[in-house]
């Protein structure tokens, strides 16, 4: 094997490695190896303030002690056991999910595409007696990567080089009630959405859309499914982000923010779907996994005790609020949009080379849908913090600005 690196730096030897050795379907950038709240060191110790979090995931930041300690002291009682035996931490977890939500029951797996599938099993499931086979989601949604996860995704470019996908999932379009309405057939068996389109680039669902979407799933008896992967979790400043409309779903995918960054995900159902997956229906081997549910269980008692939401609400409309008045001053910025701590600025052109402004000048955020800059900080992070990223966010936006007004970017 290779031992002749002694003259690269840490980082080059990682990226050569990982250049070599995993299939090249992301672009990473920055080479990180520690984290500590709200922010990240690269190997050469530059640190950066962390808008971003894992994109979504890393609910408390990064190391946080009650994450920690929880999984520490998990791992040396049980790691894994299996779905063969009862175990404590999927247990009362569970019951911690079911009560912040729906009321009914819960199924865990490892990730949000595993949770979306889930969905879609249980309103097959629920709708195999009377024919109903097929699911309603949006334009530029996004339910992740696996088959069933891009067929259901209302974005094309997901989906090249992989057809034929299923063909039950019929796509309406975001917002407009109407175009749902001439979609719904005898045939369907459930409508899914995101209250918040992040991938999507931050597309805020309107009140009388989401009111609308739970009166013709009441009307035709089908299933309300929410995707609350990304926008769950304290995220937009409540629990979950159907919260804002004062509807109830019948079921909800989680995943990202919910281990905090171990990888967990999970479908809540109400009372009246609770019972629809049988012994033998589905499965996942690492489902419940106790460490997995011992660090979901310490990010939703952190949020709960640390009053997470309200600090989402609060340092959210502060940032829109900031980013408002820097609109003013960039004209190149068309709209700031979103909900507490998950929020988009609209660019009048595509902006990842702000991102890498931004970046060089230790701040992460991601664009998204080409014009979208996306900041998904921590739900711990601070005033201060958040001053310090509007601050560098303006000079990138100056930096990028004379670069594209001498014709160099
Ligand atoms: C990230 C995401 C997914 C997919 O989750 P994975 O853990 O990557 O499989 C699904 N839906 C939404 C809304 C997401 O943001």
């Amino acid at each position: 094997m290779e031992t002749t690196l002694t003259n690269r730096t840490k980082a080059e030897e990682i990226i050569h490695l990982w250049d070599n050795y995993l299939t090249p379907n992301y672009a990473p950038s920055l080479c990180l190896s520690k984290g500590k709240g709200c922010k990240v060191w690269d190997t050469n110790n530059k640190f950066y303030l962390d808008f971003i979090a894992g994109i979504a995931v890393n609910s408390l930041g990064h190391a946080h002690p009650a994450i920690c300690h929880a999984i520490n002291k998990q791992s040396r009682k049980l790691m894994h056991v299996s779905n063969l035996y009862y175990t404590e931490p999927a247990a009362k977890l569970a019951k911690t999910l079911s009560e912040a939500s729906l009321g009914g029951k819960v199924f865990f797996c490892n990730s949000g595409a595993e949770a979306n599938e889930a969905l879609f099993k249980l309103a097959k499931l629920a709708g195999t007696d009377q024919g109903r086979t097929d699911i309603i989601t949006f334009s530029n949604s996004f339910h992740g990567r696996t088959l069933g996860g891009i067929s259901a995704t209302g974005q094309e470019k997901v989906k090249v080089g992989f057809e034929p996908l299923m063909d039950c999932f019929k796509h309406a379009r975001f917002n407009q009630l109407d175009s749902v309405k001439e979609l719904i057939s005898g045939k369907t068996a459930a409508i899914l959405v995101e209250p918040i389109q992040g991938e999507g680039g931050i597309h805020v669902a309107t009140p009388e859309f989401m009111l609308g979407l739970r009166a013709l799933c009441d009307e035709h008896k089908i299933l309300l499914l929410v995707d609350e992967i990304q926008c769950g979790l304290g995220r937009t400043g409540k629990m979950f982000a159907y919260e804002h409309y004062g509807i109830l779903p019948d079921a909800i995918a989680l995943a990202k923010g919910l281990g905090g960054g171990f990888p967990i995900g999970a479908l809540v159902t109400n009372e009246k779907y609770a019972d629809c997956f049988q012994p033998g229906s589905h499965g996942t081997t690492f489902g419940g996994n106790p460490l997995a549910c011992v660090a979901a269980q310490a990010v939703l008692d952190t949020i709960d005790n640390q009053k997470l939401c309200q600090n989402a609400e609060k340092l959210g409309n502060y940032l829109l609020e900031k980013l408002g008045h820097l609109k003013v001053k960039f004209p190149e910025i068309k709209e700031v949009r979103g909900k507490g701590l998950m929020l988009g600025i609209v660019f009048d052109r595509p902006c990842k080379d702000l991102e890498r402004i931004m970046q060089r000048r230790g701040l992460l955020t991601l664009a998204t849908a080409e014009n979208v800059i996306r900041l998904l900080p921590p739900l711990v992070v601070n005033k201060s913090q958040v001053n310090k990223a509007l601050s560098i966010f303006k000079k990138s936006c100056l930096e990028w600005k004379t670069y594209f007004e001498e014709g160099t970017v």
